[in-house]
């Protein structure tokens, strides 16, 4: 697993289709999820182009201060979420280190935001993939096959936010308004993982 192609992926992911997490977050927000996760992508390439990281460790760490120095509420926890990967996964991705970083990283969005699962948030995806990871690990699946996993555990657990009635978030103060919309972040983790079965 290249951690640097992960990323470019993503991002390139994020420029074709961020338009879509903006309008879930105008029908559930205030619609500037797009733009805030764009300007933080635009800010890992320029990272990556200045430090041009190579190691794991170095790139999520690059991904991580980008998303630090946004704006809105995503910023900062997928901030800290990717400074869980950057500190986990070390020189080289292996399925134990991955396993432990996304368990790690769940648990820290959890703490700050104060979401759980169910809650109509990224933690709604974030959760399930790092069950996947755990469970892949467990039986010594290689990381290929355990980040498919949690790719697809993290788009079941998307999509299931449509149904919920948010409890954290600007979608909380909507109420019934976002009943339907799937949860922008929630997209967002999906993406991330099928961006590294891609990669
Ligand atoms: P804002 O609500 O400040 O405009 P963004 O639009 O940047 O923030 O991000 C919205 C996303 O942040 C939501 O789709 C949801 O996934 C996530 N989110 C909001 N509040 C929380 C929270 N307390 N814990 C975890 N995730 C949250
Ligand atoms: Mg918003």
């Amino acid at each position: 697993m290249d951690s640097r192609k992960w990323i470019e992926r993503f991002a390139a992911v994020i420029d074709e289709r961020g338009a879509e997490l903006t309008e879930l977050d105008r029908r559930a927000g205030d619609g500037d999820f797009g733009t805030n996760l764009r300007s933080a992508l635009g800010r890992v390439r320029a990272n990556l182009a200045a430090d041009d990281p190579s190691t794991p460790d170095e790139v999520f760490t690059a991904v991580s201060t980008a998303f630090l120095n946004t704006g809105g509420t995503s910023g900062p926890l997928f901030g800290m979420w990717f400074r869980e990967f950057a500190k986990g996964l070390g020189d080289e991705v292996s399925i134990r280190s991955l396993a432990a970083a996304a368990g790690e990283a769940e648990a820290v969005v959890r703490r700050l935001g104060g979401a759980e699962v169910g809650h109509k948030t990224m933690v709604d995806a974030m959760v399930p993939a790092a069950e996947a990871l755990a469970a892949a690990a467990s039986r010594g699946a290689d990381v290929e096959t355990a980040l498919k996993e949690a790719a697809a555990a993290a788009d079941a657990g998307a999509r299931s936010t449509a149904e919920l009635l948010a409890k954290r978030g600007r979608a909380s103060y909507v109420g019934e308004h976002a009943r339907g919309v799937v949860d922008p972040g929630a997209l967002t983790v999906a993406w991330f993982f099928e961006a590294a079965t891609a990669a």
